[in-house]
């Protein structure tokens, strides 16, 4: 091998640096490689929702948060025929009572700013190109490839964090292309939108069904909007997300009123999301997926930056006992964590997904919840994902 680690980290997003961070200051060698240099930008709604912000200020985020990002006093789910339900913060929990807008390009860059000051080797501008072929079930590690130079990486583990199309995963084959488990979503910077305010908006307006829309604060009067859908939607009524997007900035009944006048402050772009932990296994012997690998994203909201940090933190827990304790078996661990976290949630939320993501079900849904404080605080829970009794990993 060319370099040699005791654990890979390939992508530093919110995943990677998690599990970077998990692992750092033990005395292990933990190398962390992402083929972009940061800072860069990655397609995002940039809502860091509490869960996400709790694990991020136990990182020692918080005074680099505090003060510098728009700050999120709940969710408000606007339906064309049935009102508003306002839901605030803390919904419930052990999670902190705020949120943030937060552009991906400065919560990445911070991120893996963090790592290296915990003593993490990160290589920025390194792409893995796939991983060594395995002996006895055991990746011993990667090729890639840095400017003009192609190298190894040796590693007793490797933690992929490399996003929704994975290369590790990919080659490994433990990435499913299912449509169900499969979301595709577009977002733009909008300047000048009105009314902004310092809310989650969220829109399950008629004219985008099934799609749902999205309008989040970024800074005085520029928002980043955006519209997502499943792709078996996506295919199944031959939708195109960009003309969607049209339609939900110029033709709803809500989301217009403070889009319409806006004007577009960057590209429209779009990706993919991996949902539910359905789309994806967890890993093979010696190698870990976390977050959008992993299809660790909520199918209902789309949130995936607090099961990135939270599952990056259980790979890394897992991988550190079995290196500190030895033996033991990581990736089962891991797994288990993962189902017995997230497992019942997201099929159940896949479930209401499926077959409550139509105007019949939503328009009656926010009536209802926006006539009680007690049941809208119910439903931004469930929609949420946010038990009372829920503590943080
Ligand atoms: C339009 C849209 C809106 C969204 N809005 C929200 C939102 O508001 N809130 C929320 O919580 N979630 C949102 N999500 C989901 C969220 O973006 C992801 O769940 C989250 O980024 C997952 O983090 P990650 O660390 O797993 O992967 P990523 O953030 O994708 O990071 C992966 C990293 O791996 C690197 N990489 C990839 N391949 C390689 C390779 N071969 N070699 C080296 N490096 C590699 C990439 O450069 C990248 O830095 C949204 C997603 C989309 C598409």
């Amino acid at each position: 091998m060319d370099v040699t680690c005791d654990v890979l980290v390939v992508g530093a997003g919110p995943g990677g640096c998690s599990a970077a961070w998990r692992l750092s200051g033990l005395g292990l060698r933990v190398l962390v490689v992402d083929r972009e240099s940061f800072p860069r930008d990655k397609v995002c709604g940039d809502g860091v929702a509490p869960r996400a912000v709790h694990a991020l200020y136990g990182m020692g985020l918080r005074d680099r948060l505090r003060g510098r990002f728009q700050v999120i006093r709940g969710v408000r789910f606007h339906s064309t025929k049935g009102g508003v339900t306002e839901v605030r913060y803390p919904m419930g929990g052990h999670f902190p009572d705020h949120a943030y807008i937060i552009p991906r390009r400065e919560l990445d860059r911070l991120l893996v700013e963090r790592v290296r000051e915990a003593g993490v080797e990160v290589r920025e501008g390194c792409e893995v190109l796939s991983p060594l072929p395995s002996r006895r079930g055991i990746t011993p590690g990667v090729l890639a490839r840095a400017g003009e130079e192609t190298f190894s990486i040796g590693a007793r583990f490797i933690i992929a964090a490399d996003g929704p199309s994975s290369t590790v995963g990919k080659a490994l084959g433990l990435l499913y292309h299912d449509p169900r488990y499969l979301g595709v979503s577009v977002r733009c910077y909008m300047k000048g939108a009105r009314d902004v305010s310092d809310f989650l908006e969220i829109y399950p307006e008629d004219a985008i069904m099934p799609s749902c829309g999205w309008i989040f604060p970024v800074d005085g009067d520029t928002v980043n909007a955006g519209v997502g859908a499943m792709l078996y939607a996506i295919r199944g009524r031959g939708i195109n997300l960009n003309r969607v997007f049209e339609d939900f900035r110029l033709r709803t009944r809500h989301a217009a009123a403070k889009l319409r006048d806006a004007e577009p402050a960057g590209r429209l772009r779009g990706a993919q999301l991996r949902v539910a932990l359905r789309g994806s296994r967890p890993g093979r012997g010696n190698v870990l997926l976390v977050g959008d690998a992993a299809s660790t994203t909520n199918p209902i909201s789309g949130e995936g930056i607090s099961y990135a940090l939270e599952s990056g933190k259980m790979a890394g827990e897992a991988v550190r006992r079995a290196l500190e304790e030895g033996g033991g078996n990581a990736l089962a661990e891991y797994a288990e964590g993962l189902r017995s976290r997230y497992g019942a949630y997201f099929r159940n939320g896949w479930l209401c997904i499926r077959f409550g993501n139509n105007p019949w079900v939503m328009n009656p849904l926010i009536r209802v919840t926006s006539l009680s404080e007690r049941l809208g605080n119910k439903m931004g829970r469930y929609l949420m994902n946010v038990r009372r009794s829920d503590r943080p990993t």
